[in-house]
C-alpha cells in the first residue's frame, strides 16, 4: 500500500483471524470500508501452513476449557459448535474450494497410561452433549490400521478438515466481493491513537486512519504491549509423503478419513490431504531465545527426521514411501493454551491472540469479538470469562528460555514415565499455566 487512506475499519494481519474478523464486519454490517495490512502474503504464516483440523473447541480442547473455565464450559462448547457450523456455512454459501471433509477426530492412546485421559475426555465430550464412542485397541486398530493403537475416542462431529490456505484465499476473495480491500508486503510499523478518526497506522510506503482497529498479528512481534509479554511463538514442524496408491491407502484402513492425534503430552496429529497423502506434524514444540521469528526456522532438519521415523512407526506399511513437503510454521502460544482479547488505543482497537495451535476453527469466534470489542458492542460473547481474563504473562528472558526448556524436558519425562508429572509440571498445573504447542 502506498499512499493515506481512511477506513471504518483495518485489520492488521492476513491470517485466518484477520481474513475473517473483516469479512465479519461486513457480513454484520458494522463497516461500509474494510482493510486488510498483510506484512507478508495473505495465509503466508501459520494459517496456510496449519494441519488443517478445524476443530468446535474455543479452548484448545476440553480438558483445558474445564480447568480453565469450568463454569462456562457448557456454553463455550455450544458457541465452539455453533461457530463451526457457520464457518461451514461461509464456505458453502461462497463457493469456497478448500477440501472441506466432515471426517470428525479420532484421538488414540499409543502408550497405556493414556488411556485414563481418553476416558476423561469421553465423559467431558458427553456431559458436552457430544456424540462420542470409547474405543478399544481391537476396535480402533480396526478403523485405522497401526499396530501401536491401544485405544481411541471417536468424535464425529468436533472436526471439519480443511486445506487452510485454500480456505485463506477463499475467505480473502469473499471480502474482495463485498468490496474490502486486501494490500500485502505492507506491515504496519506503529499504531497511535488519533483524532478525529480513531487510530492511525504506520507503514512504510504510507498511512491509514481508521475509525476502528483489529489486530491479529499472531506470533509476531505485537503491536501494543499488553500483549507482549503474553504470547510466544512456537515451532512447530510437519511432513507430507507423496501421495499413496490405492494399495498402500487401503493397508492403512482410515476409511473415515479422521483427523487422528495421540495422546501423549507430545502429541501427533495427522490426517489425509485430498490427494490421499499422509500429512503428520506435532511433536517437537521448538522455542528460539528471545521470541524467535526468522524464515530460517522453517526447516528444522532433526525435526523433520524425528517426525519420518515416528511415521514409521505408527505405519510400518509406509516405510518404503517417499516424503514430498516439509515446513514448519510459529505458533502463538499463551500459558492458557487458547486466544486472549482486549482493547486498546482508546477502546478503538482490539486485539486477539494466543490460540496456541488449535486457531483454525476459533479463529472465527475470535473475528466476531473482535467485531465486538473494537465497536463497543455488548453480546453474550463479550460477557464470557474466556474473553474478559487474560492469561498470566511469561517470565522475560533469559528466564523465558529456561523455563521453557525445562517444561519441555519435564514434558519428555513425563511421557518416558507413564505421564507421571514432576514437580515443576505439578507446580504449573496448580498455577494454571503451560507450555504447549
Ligand atoms: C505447523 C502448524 C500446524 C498447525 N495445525 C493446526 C491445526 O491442525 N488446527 C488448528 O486449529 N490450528 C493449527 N495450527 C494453528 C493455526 O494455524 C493458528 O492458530 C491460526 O492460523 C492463527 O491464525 P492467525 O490469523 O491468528 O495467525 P497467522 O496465520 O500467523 O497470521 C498473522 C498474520 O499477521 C501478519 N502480521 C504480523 N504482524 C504484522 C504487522 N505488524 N503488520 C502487518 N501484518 C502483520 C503476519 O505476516 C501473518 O500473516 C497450526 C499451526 C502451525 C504453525
Amino acid at each position: 500500500m502506498r499512499g493515506e487512506s481512511s477506513v471504518d475499519l483495518a485489520v492488521v494481519g492476513g491470517g485466518l483471524t484477520g481474513l475473517w474478523t473483516a469479512l465479519r464486519a461486513l457480513e454484520r454490517g458494522q463497516a461500509a470500508s474494510v482493510l486488510v495490512l498483510e506484512a507478508d502474503r495473505i495465509a503466508a504464516a501459520a494459517s496456510g501452513r496449519n494441519g488443517g483440523f478445524a476443530d468446535a473447541s474455543l479452548t484448545h480442547g476440553l480438558a483445558n476449557g474445564a480447568r480453565h473455565f469450568p463454569g462456562e464450559l457448557e456454553q463455550l462448547c455450544r458457541l465452539g459448535r455453533e461457530n463451526l457450523a457457520a464457518a461451514a456455512g461461509t464456505i458453502a454459501a461462497e463457493g469456497i474450494d478448500c477440501g472441506l471433509e466432515h471426517g470428525g477426530t479420532l484421538e488414540v492412546a499409543t502408550a497405556h497410561w493414556q488411556l485414563a485421559g481418553l476416558e476423561d475426555l469421553a465423559r467431558l465430550a458427553r456431559r458436552c452433549g457430544e456424540r462420542v464412542e470409547l474405543l478399544d485397541a481391537e476396535q480402533v486398530r480396526a478403523r485405522v490400521h497401526s499396530p501401536g493403537y491401544l485405544g481411541g475416542v471417536a468424535r464425529p462431529d468436533t472436526t471439519l478438515l480443511v486445506d487452510p490456505a485454500r480456505l485463506c484465499w477463499g475467505l480473502a476473495g469473499a471480502i474482495e466481493r463485498r468490496g474490502g480491500a486486501l494490500h500485502e508486503a505492507t506491515p504496519v510499523l506503529e499504531l497511535s491513537a488519533s483524532r478525529p478518526r480513531g487510530v492511525e497506522l504506520r507503514t512504510p510506503a504510507g498511512k491509514v486512519r481508521a475509525d476502528h482497529v483489529a489486530l491479529a498479528t499472531s506470533a509476531f512481534p505485537p503491536l501494543v504491549r499488553r500483549v507482549r509479554r503474553r504470547v510466544l511463538p512456537v515451532w512447530d514442524y510437519v511432513i507430507a509423503t507423496e501421495p499413496l496408491g490405492s494399495d498402500l491407502r487401503a493397508s492403512l484402513g482410515w476409511r473415515g478419513r479422521e483427523g487422528l492425534a495421540d495422546a501423549g503430552n507430545q502429541f501427533h496429529y495427522y490426517r489425509l490431504t485430498p490427494d490421499d497423502r499422509v500429512l503428520f506434524g506435532g511433536y517437537d514444540a521448538v522455542y528460539y531465545f528471545n521470541n524467535g521469528i526468522d524464515s530460517r526456522f522453517e526447516r528444522r532438519p532433526a525435526s523433520f527426521e524425528l517426525l519420518a521415523d515416528h511415521l514409521v512407526a505408527t505405519f510400518p506399511q509406509l516405510s518404503g514411501t517417499r516424503l514430498t513437503h516439509a515446513w514448519g510454521g510459529a505458533i502463538d502460544t499463551c500459558s492458557r493454551f487458547c486466544a486472549f482479547f482486549g482493547n486498546a488505543a482508546g477502546g478503538r482497537a482490539a486485539y486477539a491472540a494466543g490460540f496456541t495451535g488449535l486457531g483454525v476453527g476459533a479463529s472465527r469466534f475470535a473475528a466476531d469479538v473482535l467485531v465486538d470489542l473494537t465497536f463497543g458492542i455488548t453480546s453474550e460473547r463479550t460477557g464470557l470469562e474466556l474473553v474478559r481474563r487474560r492469561p498470566l504473562p511469561f517470565p522475560p528472558e533469559p528466564m523465558r528460555s529456561a523455563a521453557v526448556a525445562l517444561t519441555r524436558r519435564s514434558l519428555a519425562r513425563a511421557d518416558a514415565r507413564e505421564g507421571k508429572r514432576n514437580a515443576w509440571l505439578r507446580t504449573l498445573d496448580r498455577l494454571g499455566l503451560g507450555f504447549d504447542s
